[in-house]
């Protein structure tokens, strides 16, 4: 009888909880922003569009649709991409005024190591694709952004200095990751 009631409870017991801490917590969580951001990848035309944040903290089914959307597209490998990555992305998109349903174009997120080895030996897309890419380890994407100079949009990714910033103007698209502050 009392198990009953708790498995009652267990449906719809989570999502209660989580509407009383949201009103628990008041203000402060009130103030958080959701975040959101959404790709497109412009090999296979794939489209991503999700909630990586919200009152509650990192949305983990947002994330792991990103992690697919973000995966190795040539060997559709996924990983677990750096959730700070979707921030650093979302806060330089929302510098430049981009609305955030605007797909970003998505040139290369998670590489696989066999996808980094056929690059590297090939001379690349990606011109001078390092050894120990920050692509293999989930923490870079290949970007340009609908509507916006690629150029202006270099200029906001530096702005950050969230990380790795390089620019590949011939090649239409801004390197950022979240490693180390570097420029290249
Ligand atoms: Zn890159």
């Amino acid at each position: 009888m009392l198990d009953l009631q708790l498995g009652r409870r267990g449906l719809l017991g989570g999502a209660l909880a989580i509407g009383a801490a949201s009103l628990v917590g008041g203000r402060a969580f009130a103030a958080l922003p959701e975040k959101r951001i959404a790709f497109r990848n412009i090999h296979t035309n794939d489209t991503v569009d999700a909630r990586f944040f919200g009152a509650d903290g990192w949305d983990h089914q947002g994330l792991a649709e990103l992690n697919h959307g973000l995966r190795d597209w040539r060997n559709n490998e996924t990983t677990v991409m750096d959730p700070q990555l979707m921030l650093l992305l979302s806060a330089i998109r929302d510098k430049l005024g981009v609305a955030p349903q605007t797909k970003i174009d998505l040139i290369s997120g998670y590489r696989s190591p066999q996808t980094n080895s056929a690059l590297r030996a090939a001379g690349g897309e990606h011109t001078g694709v390092a050894s120990k890419s920050q692509h293999m380890l989930g923490k870079a994407t290949d970007i340009h952004m609908p509507g916006i100079a690629l150029e202006n949009l270099h200029l906001a990714a530096l702005s950050m200095r969230g990380g790795g910033v390089g620019y590949y103007p011939k090649d239409g698209f801004v390197h950022v990751d979240t490693g180390r502050v570097r420029i290249w």
